[in-house]
């Protein structure tokens, strides 16, 4: 099956067991102040489970664009060094507004998983939570026994609170989860090592693909638990982890969902994919994160200076350098791309086709302003970390990384991210420092530009001393204080 074909039998299954298919939900939130980006496919459901919201369908299927670039849940630095973690991806839920629980979704999930999409069953995981003491709970024996009817106990694991017991928060409706994972190894590689051995530990080719989550409590503000009066049940899938078992494949990027897009860069650059791991991450970071830009241009976040927008901003930037740095781009490029990805999933979403001509005339703005201090600040860079290494340092002044920052564009993120590759650190204490200096001197000055007259504190002004030359071009800008 092609993924468009995976996507809509999913949806074309849960619609069979009277589920409404509902679209996705922005991928940008504008109205909850916990969070910016949709991170799960239960967030538009929020307040159906807190209770405050009525329940129009009690059985809802969809695909939700999500992504996980900040707060509980970020993956950024992952993405591109493994095969399996995105910043945007779908996630194909099915839900049970105080409706069906355990049984039906598990069994359900068993014949999607086995019968329509045909995954072998010997190569298929089942987890369940193993109780808790701190919350007096014990063992989900209820899942367990749903899952014996099915697997072998052998291929059944117990999982711990961290993997397998899922909360909103500090308080509200939480329960135990149950999650599917595949072991996608060689028949050679499985005869060393049994699959139950790597569940949970980061093997790449032994991937979580599915968890239910089975609500069944609430956490009340003491901390204690209490039965909720309707279970709900929640459930999300990785959709590119699913196409790459469907399809065969060890790496997500090996799908028809990012190969398009892969293979544009690759013959722009011309380089090839497959030949040298840094020219690799870099055409998998690139992939990434154009669905990510797009997406969130379309669902109305622009990148910007602040919050929201500066996430987009920084997932830009960072491809645009992967670009420059091991692909050899010095014009902007990943505008053209939105053409290729509107190809690969223009279909389902047609929000995208609708934006294409705003989302590159963005892109591309974007990559030009950013593309005007790259170079320079590269060499800054180059320069700094010569100078560090030869001097057997490890620590890099903040103060050089808030240059970058304030003059040549650079994310802090971005900074860290180049000296990571140089085994470096940076100071953040120096770094915030002057960030927070510098927020005082715009404050003064917005205070000069609006009010009649400004009396300016001592202590704001700084006087100009001149520049400090690191090469012909590159320059660091010296105030003092008086
Ligand atoms: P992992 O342990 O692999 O990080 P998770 O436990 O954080 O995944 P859940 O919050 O349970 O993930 O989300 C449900 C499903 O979404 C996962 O089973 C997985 O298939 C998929 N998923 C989670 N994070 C990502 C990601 N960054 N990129 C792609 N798919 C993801
Ligand atoms: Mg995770
Ligand atoms: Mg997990
Ligand atoms: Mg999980």
């Amino acid at each position: 099956m092609n993924s468009n074909e995976i996507r809509q039998a999913f949806l074309d299954f849960f619609a069979s067991k009277q589920h409404k298919t509902v679209s996705s939900a922005p991928m940008v939130i504008k109205d909850d102040p916990t969070l910016m980006f949709t991170n799960a496919g239960m967030n538009q459901f929020k307040d159906i489970f807190l209770g405050n919201s009525p329940i129009k369908y009690k059985r809802i299927a969809n695909s939700q664009k999500c992504l996980r670039v900040s707060g509980k849940h970020n993956d950024l630095e992952e993405v591109g060094h493994d095969t399996y973690h995105h910043t945007m991806f779908e996630m194909l839920g099915n839900w049970s507004f105080g409706d069906y629980f355990k049984e039906d979704a598990i069994n359900w999930a068993w014949e999607l998983l086995t019968e329509v999409y045909k995954l072998p069953k010997e190569r298929l995981y089942a987890s369940v939570f193993e109780g808790s003491d701190e919350d007096k709970l014990g063992r989900d024996d209820k899942a367990a026994a749903l899952w014996e009817k099915f697997l072998p106990l052998e291929q059944i694991i117990n999982g711990n609170k961290k993997d397998n017991f899922w909360e909103m928060g500090d308080t509200g409706p939480c329960g135990p989860c149950s999650e599917i994972h595949v072991d996608l190894r060689s028949e050679e590689e499985r005869k060393l090592v049994a699959g139950r051995d790597l569940v949970n530990n980061d093997h790449p080719q032994v991937i979580e693909i599915w968890n239910l989550v089975f609500m069944q409590y609430n956490r009340k503000a003491d901390g204690s638990l209490e039965a909720l009066p309707h279970q709900h049940v929640d459930t999300g899938m990785g959709f590119e982890r699913l196409c790459m078992a469907m399809q065969g494949k060890t790496s997500n990027y090996d799908t028809d969902v990012f190969q398009p897009i892969i293979q544009a860069i690759a013959k722009m650059s011309a380089k090839e994919y497959g030949k040298n791991a840094e020219v690799d991450i870099a055409l998998r970071v690139i992939a990434d994160h154009i669905r990510t830009i797009a997406f969130a241009i379309t669902d109305g976040q622009l990148p910007s200076n602040n919050k929201a927008g500066y996430v987009i901003r920084r997932i830009l930037r960072r491809a645009v350098r992967y670009g420059y740095t091991f692909l050899g781009f010095k014009e902007p490029f990943m505008y053209r791309l939105v053409q290729v990805l509107i190809e690969v999933m223009g279909n389902h979403f047609p929000e995208l086709v609708k934006q294409q001509e705003l989302i590159e005339k963005v892109v591309m703005e974007e990559e030009n302003s950013f593309l005007r201090t790259l170079e320079n600040g590269i060499r800054l860079l180059d320069q700094i970390i010569d100078k560090t290494k030869s001097e057997d340092y490890k620590v890099v002044s903040g103060k050089v990384a808030f240059e970058l920052y304030d003059t040549y564009g650079f994310p802090l993120d971005l900074t860290e991210l180049i000296l990571k590759e140089n085994n470096l650190v940076i100071n953040r204490r120096e770094f915030n420092e002057e960030m927070e200096a510098q927020k005082n001197r715009s404050r003064s000055a917005t205070a000069v530009e609006t009010g009649d007259w400004v009396e300016i504190l001592k202590d704001d002004v700084e006087e100009f001393i001149g520049y400090d030359y690191l090469s012909a071009d590159v320059r660091i800008t010296r105030y003092r204080k008086i």
